[in-house]
């Protein structure tokens, strides 16, 4: 418990009066501290910073509830505010935190938005969060948005008790810290990792594997006696790829009710994907692992942060994430615990080198004890092109097939290389270098671009440029968004054209309906750009198949002969090369005392711990599935 009276006493000394402090509350990780008269504080922002130094723990100003006005009204005094210069085209009133997400356009600079702020402040006692305005605005956050608004309630209530449990006397002294693997060691697929502390327990991803259909080999090994629910403080997600995410919903379904901790752009991602995993299932004739009303309860439980930011999850926690650099959003997590007598860094999927999309993975680590690093690419001779010639041969490839009157059809996953894809074919039509022909876009792959947009500023600085004047790379003239099946007819019908759609391992997806149509012909091509697990469709026409059994649309089961050119372009990857891998390595290599290598097949951990110990000499070592270590 926080000593109240005696903070309080502490800040009125300092604060003006006028301020009116209330009371001081826990709100999830942070100490919010509630003024009638917020304004004021703002203006003595140096109270704030002061406070937290001592207390080494976030503090937040709010307003009493009773003191915000209505946001109809709210809403009408925001924008007089804002005129005539900007004009705030959405809102969305967030009343669990008394914060208002103001969606601006034009973006105001950094000195005007602090006094806009102020001035909102002041009228409303709603505390603005600027947005810039990119259309089209995602329906996955207007989703994310609804549930926080109808559960309200309930979320004021969790942030409070959250807050309480994370600032809870520290009983047991952190002698012994273990990892448990619980999924994603020697596999892809199912990243599952349990850290415990004698005083604290967490999860760090909770995936699920693809292409696998018995459940105790598709999950994480839950079933397990150790992992008690009620225990967890918390469960940390490092990105919205399935395999990473796909089931924390399947949590709340067994009464998991404790924050889930990941950054701003990988909530609206993660409940994508997991919203179109529970359909795909259905569409299937399969019963999904969760329902929509778990993926609710799920987000209303879910804590955002942005890179960078330390964050107390428990009294002897420490949370950072960092840029990975993998997809959006993707985080490396760093865990800094019992005051750092140790350090845990999980890589998760990372890119130790820039992207069209996004910065290179972050590295500037100070204290790194254990690492836990994915080796998806481990072996030696996974080393991947440069990436400009890499985005060349893309276009060359397309350029030959459509000039000979085929079709390349591009399956991709929605979240990461969709868009990759989509921002190197706009500017190679910017550039005038590749035909002049309709680019079908197709599948959730236009909503993860809106979504893309909207968290614009975890973007690499090339493509933030471009949004910045008004330039979406998703959305290029030449791109046809694909809303209909007349449209997807239309494609199959007409002339030559690049087909781009979901799922990328052809698992499901309006790609299969495509692959359907187009694989007898030999003029066409089926073009992966992306990585093929074992055991999915795209795997195995990938390794050679010729004949196909698929479904079709009356749902009769039928051979589909593949006639059509099948190619795989390497180096589009958002997992780093073996190079990558031991550069990153190299990079920290003095800090690490424990390095275990997760997230890749058998025989390519095993290749690429001895290329660590020989070249950079850290005693990397792999993992097994339900192996427990302890750190030291
Ligand atoms: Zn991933």
């Amino acid at each position: 418990m926080i000593d109240e009276a005696a903070l309080v006493a502490k800040m009125l000394e300092y604060a003006p009066r006028e301020a009116e402090i209330t009371r001081i509350e826990y709100e999830g990780p942070s100490i919010a501290i509630y003024s009638r008269n917020p304004a004021i504080l703002l203006q003595h922002g140096y109270l704030v910073t002061e406070l937290a130094t001592k207390l080494k723990k976030r503090v937040i100003i709010r307003a009493e509830a009773s003191e915000r006005i209505d946001p109809e009204e709210a809403k009408i005094e925001i924008n007089k505010i804002l005129q005539p210069n900007y004009e705030a085209k959405k809102l969305f009133f967030d009343k669990a935190s008394g914060e208002v997400h103001v969606y601006v356009e034009p973006y105001p600079s950094q000195k005007e938005l602090t006094e806009l702020s102020l001035k909102i402040v002041a009228e409303t006692k709603w505390f603005p969060v600027f947005k810039r305005y990119s259309p089209p605005l995602s329906r996955t956050v207007d989703f994310v948005y609804n549930v926080l608004s109808v559960l309200h309630v309930e979320r004021k209530r969790f942030l409070t008790s959250l807050g309480n449990r994370i600032f809870r006397e520290a009983l047991n002294p952190s002698k012994d810290i273990r990892i448990r693997v619980l999924g994603g060691a020697d596999e892809v697929g199912r990243s599952a990792f349990l850290v415990e502390t004698s005083e604290t327990s967490l999860l760090v991803d909770f995936g699920l594997k693809p292409g696998v259909a018995k459940r105790t080999e598709a999950f994480p090994r839950v079933d397990l006696e150790f992992l008690d629910l009620e225990e967890l403080d918390g469960v940390i997600i490092t990105h919205a790829h399935l395999d990473h995410c796909g089931l924390v919903p399947y949590l709340f379904k067994y009464g998991y009710r404790g924050p889930v901790y990941v950054t701003e752009p990988t909530l609206p991602l993660m409940v994508l994907l997991q919203l179109d995993l529970i359909e795909v299932t259905e569409k299937n004739g399969g019963v999904p692992p969760y329902s929509v009303a778990d993926v609710r309860k799920m987000i209303s439980h879910t804590i955002t942060l942005k890179y960078g930011q330390v964050t107390g999850i428990s009294p002897d926690v420490k949370l950072t994430f960092y840029n990975a650099g993998h997809v959006l959003g993707s985080a490396i997590a760093h865990l800094h615990i019992t005051e750092g007598v140790h350090n845990i860094v999980f890589t998760g999927d990372f890119k130790y080198a820039p992207t069209l999309l996004l910065d290179m993975a972050y590295d500037k680590f100070t204290r790194a004890e254990t690492v836990i690093m994915e080796s998806t690419y481990g072996a030696p001779t996974d080393i991947m092109p440069p990436r400009r010639a890499v985005e060349e041969l893309l276009i060359d490839t397309i350029n030959s097939v459509v000039q000979n009157g085929g079709k390349v059809l591009i399956p991709v996953p929605a979240v990461g290389r969709a868009q990759e894809i989509l921002a190197i074919l706009d500017r190679s039509i910017r550039e005038s270098k590749l035909s002049e022909i309709p680019i079908y876009v197709d599948g959730m792959i236009d909503e993860s671009s809106s979504i893309h947009l909207q968290f614009a500023n975890y973007l690499s600085s090339k493509i933030r440029s471009l949004i910045n004047q008004g330039i979406n790379p998703f959305r290029s003239e030449q791109f046809v968004i694909v809303k209909n099946s007349s449209q997807r007819e239309e494609a199959i019908r007409e002339g030559p054209c690049v087909i781009i759609s979901t799922s990328g391992m052809m698992e499901g997806g309006p790609v299969i309906e495509y692959f359907r149509n187009l694989a007898n012909d030999s003029r066409n091509m089926l073009l992966f750009v992306s990585y093929q697990v074992s055991g999915t469709l795209g795997r195995r026409i990938l390794d050679g198949a010729k004949n196909i059994l698929l479904p079709s649309a009356e749902g009769k089961m039928e051979s589909i002969s593949v006639n059509c050119k099948v190619f795989k372009i390497e180096g589009f990857s958002g997992h780093s090369d073996f190079n990558q891998l031991l550069a990153f390595v190299k990079k920290i290599q003095r800090l690490i005392k424990n390095l275990y290598l997760v997230h890749g097949e058998s025989e390519k951990i095993m290749s690429l711990s001895q290329s660590i110990r020989k070249t950079v000499h850290v005693n990397a070592r792999p993992l097994k599935l339900l192996q427990t270590v302890y750190l030291a």
